[in-house]
């Protein structure tokens, strides 16, 4: 299954990718997980999207179409994948088109007032990166992971002036790929309003049924 994850910041792209990813055997392949990565690594990359990123930026689509390229390449994706965060300009989605056929879209659907609620309340640990939620998902101890242990901290573009920009940048950027997707037929709309449970509720018969070809 070749899945692409749509929706704007917050949605819950991420944590239903994580469940996901385990439940099928396929990777979730994040460029926002890849940047911080050469990030936190001081990589070449890392050096040059930091700025960009803690400002609620995009990174530029050559830089981005390169690294999904060659992450796409790797054998671990044969079985396929969950793209979570990429495609998120219309160049983005043109030259994915034109070197790999996606079998869905799932759009994440999610009103400006739930954005800015789920990402000025989420805490995502240091260690394993697993995502809470101050309100929705709170940490059995505070300010610490249940599978790990380890410190959970903010991310710096979840601070409120960069959640507004990504709000913006996501509108202008990101939003026209759910009539390209929905004019090819691939898109399947679910309401992320709610919590990640209800999603997921949504989100498993078409899985399902993408699976079985139905
Ligand atoms: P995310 O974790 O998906 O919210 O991504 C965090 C940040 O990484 C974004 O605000 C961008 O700066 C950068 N980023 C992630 N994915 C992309 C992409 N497809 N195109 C450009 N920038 C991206």
């Amino acid at each position: 299954m070749r899945l692409i994850f749509l929706g704007a910041p917050g949605a819950g792209k991420g944590t239903l990718a994580a469940g996901i990813s385990i439940k099928y055997a396929i990777p979730q392949v994040s460029t926002g997980d890849l940047f911080r990565e050469a990030v936190k690594n001081g990589t070449e990359l890392g050096r040059k999207v930091k700025s960009i990123m803690e400002r609620g930026e995009l990174v530029p689509d050559e830089l981005t179409v390169e690294l999904v390229r060659e992450r796409l390449g790797r054998p671990d994706t044969r079985s396929g994948y969950i793209l979570d965060g990429f495609p998120r300009t219309m160049p983005q989605a043109m030259s994915l088109d034109g070197f790999q056929s996606i079998d869905a879209v799932i759009n994440f659907q999610i009103n400006d007032e739930g954005v800015v609620r789920r990402l000025s309340g989420r805490r995502i640990c240091k260690s394993c990166g697993a995502i809470y939620h101050v309100e929705n998902r709170p940490p059995k101890r505070e300010g610490k992971c249940d599978s790990c242990g380890a410190a959970l901290y903010i991310r710096d573009d979840d601070r409120i002036e960069s959640i507004r920009n990504r709000l913006r940048v996501y509108k202008e950027q990101t939003e026209p790929l759910i009539a390209h997707y929905r004019g090819k037929g691939l898109l399947k709309d679910i309401d992320a309003s709610r919590n990640v449970e209800d999603s997921l509720a949504q989100l498993q018969p078409i899985l399902q049924a993408l699976k079985t070809g139905r």
